[in-house]
């Protein structure tokens, strides 16, 4: 029998008890909401309160040692207030105005970045890459870094058609928010697992394997006491290495990176976009993909000069149309994209238009 008072640690505590007073006072009756600059913004309350944000980007990844600093700048500021974003910007809250440029500055002397609100890039959301997934195709935290070493001053000061979420996942499995950013870069592999009979026989479970695959590619091999791989059903997606290790996906040459466009979460003026292919692979080539970092600069110059204001990416893209973007871009148009999948049970083709037969 559960205690009503027991803490445990089954499911995040409400929400409720973390909010600032002010926001809690407020909730559902705000007036409206101002960006002052690049990184501070006021919502003003129906009774005239207001709440300041100040938001800033997170290094990628988050040492134990910056979370505590983090909590000391908060302590001092902000009463102890502060939030992460769903793009994992770290936001400070005040109640007064007073108390925004003491905050700011020391930020700055700690050498945050402060910016990433409004019509910016904002922090880059990322997948846990090399240092932690066993079927990462590329690195994740290593590329956001090399982004915004490019691209920080589109957080901190210069001013975009509108916001521009970037985000990288590092295989299509897509633990970040690929699907949906404006860009994105997704590691893929392009060959299929190598089975090692001896290690699949003795350590996995041979149905589980079987079932794994969403494109039901594998059966048995009873010779082996193994499995097998129909190849032309393969679509490389690593699931079934998660399941079985004695089956790895990832290769030194030939896993890369792809880059997606034009998604978006918001329904402002149009629905919910998903981003589209853009690059089918470029090279991963650590610590600084050079080639990577050319394209995403590529499109983002691009967007910026022919965007017209409040335009989204997939917005503009949709306006000129693909044809117009692959030309200004000077992308190349590849078979890879036309969408010839047959096997899985559906994929994210919207028309016939471009269908491979
Ligand atoms: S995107 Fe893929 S490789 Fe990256 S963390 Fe998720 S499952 Fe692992
Ligand atoms: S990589 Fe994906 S598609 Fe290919 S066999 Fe494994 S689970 Fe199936």
């Amino acid at each position: 029998m559960s205690l009503p008072d027991r803490k445990t640690d089954i499911g995040p505590p409400h929400y409720e008890q973390f909010l600032h007073p002010v926001i809690k006072k407020n909730f559902g009756k705000w007036k409206y909401h101002e960006e002052i600059n690049a990184g501070v913004m006021v919502h003003v309350a129906e009774s005239g309160e207001k709440i300041y944000t100040v938001r800033a980007a997170t290094p990628r990844l988050l040492a134990t040692d910056t979370i505590r600093e983090y909590c000391d700048i908060a302590e001092k500021h902000c009463d102890g207030y502060l939030r992460f974003t769903t793009r994992n910007n770290v936001e400070f809250f005040v109640d007064s105005e007073s108390k925004v440029q003491p905050l700011l500055d020391d930020l700055k002397s700690k050498d945050y970045l402060v910016g990433g609100i409004g019509a910016r890039i904002s922090n880059v959301v990322h997948t846990q890459g090399w240092v932690h997934c066993h079927s990462a195709a590329t690195d994740a935290s290593g590329l956001v870094k090399v982004i915004m070493d490019e691209f920080h001053e589109y957080f901190s000061s210069k001013e975009l058609a509108n916001r521009c979420r970037i985000a990288v996942a590092c295989c299509v499995n897509m633990c970040g928010a690929v699907h949906c950013s404006d860009i994105a870069l997704v590691g893929v592999h392009k060959t299929p697992p190598r089975i090692m009979h001896e290690g699949v026989k003795n350590s996995c479970e041979i149905p589980s394997t079987i079932a794994s695959c969403p494109t039901t590619a594998i059966s048995p091999d009873p010779a082996n006491k193994s499995v097998k791989i129909k190849l032309e059903k393969c679509m490389y997606c690593g699931n079934c290495y998660s399941v079985c290790p004695a089956m790895p996906i990832a290769d030194t040459e030939n896993d890369g990176i792809a880059i997606v466009v034009g998604g978006k979460v918001s329904n402002l003026r149009k629905p919910p976009m998903f981003s589209k292919l853009a690059v089918p692979w470029l090279p991963n080539n650590p610590p600084r993909w050079p080639e990577v970092v050319d394209v995403v600069k590529i499109i983002l110059k691009e967007y910026e000069k022919g965007a017209r204001k409040h335009e989204r990416m997939g917005e503009w893209i949709a306006r000129i149309s693909w044809e117009k973007f692959f030309s200004v871009t000077g992308l190349e148009f590849k078979i890879q994209h036309i969408d010839d999948f047959t096997y899985a049970r559906e994929t994210f083709r919207t028309t016939a238009a471009f269908k491979w037969t």
